[in-house]
């Protein structure tokens, strides 16, 4: 995995104006730069440490419909068509394929909750059906007597987030958009009540627009510019193993395990559900805002306190331009697997995926997701300054859609018709009285 001592392998030129500045090189910033740089707009990305080395080389590598938000539907079904045409544009494999997406049920009470999400994926008009044992057992070859079916949509797909996110921003330098890694923007410059340019640690850039695609960093960045939003972060674990048995190409998730057929014959694992946040700051901040999905999710979710407790609580919140930003120094958040999680990794392949369980777990690294309270992201321009777009708070489900939200964004800056009703994803529903409906699981 990434980590602050892994090589700089962007470091373009910082250009003294451009048209827009992109905070972030995760696959929303890089989507956003990609539409931008279509359309002639000259941009830079800057990433305070890697390209794709948080959220967006860690996660599963899931692309789907199946289980989504009805607000997110029409975006990641665009987003699809997106990933199938980038793939073919670009010089690299990135591993997309579609090869679907199987929820599995053990019981018939989880069949029947699987089923509940037939009837909206037939108003959207989705591939998705219903699979008994026996036609489940045609697609995962493992011994499957303990399914007793899945709901099934075989168009959602994958790609390699550790390749992907890299090989676009590869090729958005060749269209002209620079990339500069170890570099953070502290902060946003104004003029006359609207962006006029950014304060890096390497020095200023003027501009008229800027998005913050900064995953878990985005909200402390913005409430240094006055405008507060709650976010909040949650550790995954994932693990992978060596070349296995092919037993299904596409991705599942089951009671307890998730796993996904990775282009080098190996698999992506988790154990679904095992999600920890550490307690900081802003989880007293935040925990109004936070209480009803913090309800939900108890079962699913594991409060911490150790590791950096005081640290956490004692973070620079504010700063100008000429202060090392918090940005600065943290390059990568890089957390620790869990060991909890990586034992149950280990106990749910031995139950469900016999055929595997004698194959090596090769590797294992951790994720902050970054989470809203109510489990849907933020796009939008921020009310009070022109100039200012936000795209973060994708909830443990925004590479698939990355693409979808890029183009979103980008037609944002630009004054563009979007295309698709973003009120869901609006900023100011988290401080105009509004009650939050929560969207589906993390
Ligand atoms: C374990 C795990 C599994 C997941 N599985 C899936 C999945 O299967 N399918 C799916 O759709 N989604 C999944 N997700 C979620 C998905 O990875 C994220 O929603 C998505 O990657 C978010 O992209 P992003 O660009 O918003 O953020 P990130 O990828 O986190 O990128 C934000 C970048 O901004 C940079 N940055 C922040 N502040 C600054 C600053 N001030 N200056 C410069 N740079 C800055 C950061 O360093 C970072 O690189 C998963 C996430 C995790 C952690």
């Amino acid at each position: 995995m990434l980590s602050e001592h892994s090589p700089i392998t962007f470091a373009d030129p910082i250009p003294s104006a451009v048209d827009v500045v992109i905070i972030g090189a995760g696959v929303i910033g890089v989507s956003t730069a990609w539409f931008l740089a279509q359309q002639g707009v000259s941009v830079v990305i800057f990433e305070k440490g890697r390209v794709a080395g948080e959220q967006s080389s860690r996660n599963w590598g899931w692309i789907r419909k199946h289980g989504r938000d009805r607000a997110e539907l029409p975006i990641v079904i665009e987003s699809i068509e997106h990933w199938k045409s980038i793939a073919e544009e670009l010089d690299e494999d990135i591993g997309f394929a579609q090869h679907g997406v199987a929820y599995l049920a053990e019981t018939e009470a989880e069949l029947a909750e699987r089923e509940r999400w037939i009837s909206i994926a037939r108003d959207y008009d989705l591939d998705t059906r219903m699979l008994g044992a026996s036609e489940l057992a045609q697609i995962i070859t493992e011994d499957s007597s303990k399914w007793v079916g899945a709901s099934f949509t075989p168009s959602d797909a994958r790609a390699e987030p550790f390749v992907a996110v890299p090989a676009i921003a590869r090729s958005l330098r060749k269209k002209g958009v620079a990339i500069t890694e170890n570099c953070a923007v502290r902060t946003v410059e104004t003029a006359a009540g609207q962006v006029d340019g950014v304060v890096t640690e390497h020095g200023v850039v003027r501009c008229s627009s800027v998005v913050c695609a900064g995953g878990a960093w985005s909200s402390l960045f913005c409430r240094n510019l006055g405008y507060d939003f709650p976010q909040l972060t949650v550790r995954a674990t994932v693990a992978r193993t060596t070349e296995a048995p092919d037993i299904f190409k596409g991705n599942a998730a089951s009671t307890g395990l998730a796993f996904r057929r990775r282009d080098d014959g190996g698999y992506t694992l988790a154990a679904s559900g095992n999600f920890e946040h550490f307690i900081g700051r802003d989880s007293f901040r935040h925990l109004p805002a936070f209480f009803p999905s913090i309800v939900r999710s108890h079962k699913d979710m594991s409060l911490r306190f150790g590791d950096g407790l005081v640290a956490r609580l004692r973070e620079t919140r504010s700063w100008s331009g000429g202060d090392i930003s918090p940005f600065e120094t943290t390059r990568v958040l890089n957390p620790d697997p869990s060991p909890v999680a990586l034992s149950e990794i280990r106990n749910q392949i031995k139950r469900q995926l016999p055929s595997l369980a004698d194959i090596p777990l090769e590797q294992a690294w951790a994720g902050m997701i970054d989470a809203t309270p109510d489990i849907v992201p933020v796009m939008d321009r921020v009310e009070g300054l022109p100039g200012l777009f936000v795209a973060t708070g994708f909830s443990g489900h925004g590479f698939g859609i990355g693409p979808g939200a890029g183009r979103l964004m980008a037609d944002m800056v630009l004054g563009k018709t979007l295309g698709h009703d973003l009120k869901r994803f609006r900023l100011s529903r988290f401080s105009d009285g509004s009650s939050l409906e929560l969207g589906p699981a993390l």
